[in-house]
């Protein structure tokens, strides 16, 4: 999610292009990668996802840059999910 990289052709599907779509989705934290305390959401159950603000984005995510601000802390999701595959294609669809 999120990684930048340069390209002149906005058409690509790159990270760079676009407005971090995918860090508007519910993400579990279903291992122990040190997300900081403050962006973690708890259910009743002691589920974790990573805390969303009013604006639907991610909290750990600079709203400037549009950069993970955790990025070496980034759950397991976060690093797994792929630029330019289905899913993500799929998120960009909706807001770009
Ligand atoms: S939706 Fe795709 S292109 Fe956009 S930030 Fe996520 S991985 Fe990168
Ligand atoms: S932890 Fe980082 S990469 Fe994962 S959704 Fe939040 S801002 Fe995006």
């Amino acid at each position: 999610m999120n990684i930048p990289i340069k390209s002149s052709s906005p058409s690509e599907v790159l990270c760079s292009n676009c407005k971090a779509c995918c860090c508007r989705l519910e993400v579990m934290i279903i291992s122990d990668t040190g997300v900081p305390e403050e962006f973690i959401l708890r259910d009743q159950y002691g589920g974790e996802t990573m805390k969303r603000l009013d604006d639907g984005w991610c909290a750990a995510l600079d709203r400037e840059t549009l950069m993970c601000t955790i990025y070496e802390n980034r759950p397991w999701i976060c690093r797994e999910f792929e630029m330019g595959s289905y899913e993500c294609i799929d998120e960009r669809v909706k807001y770009l």
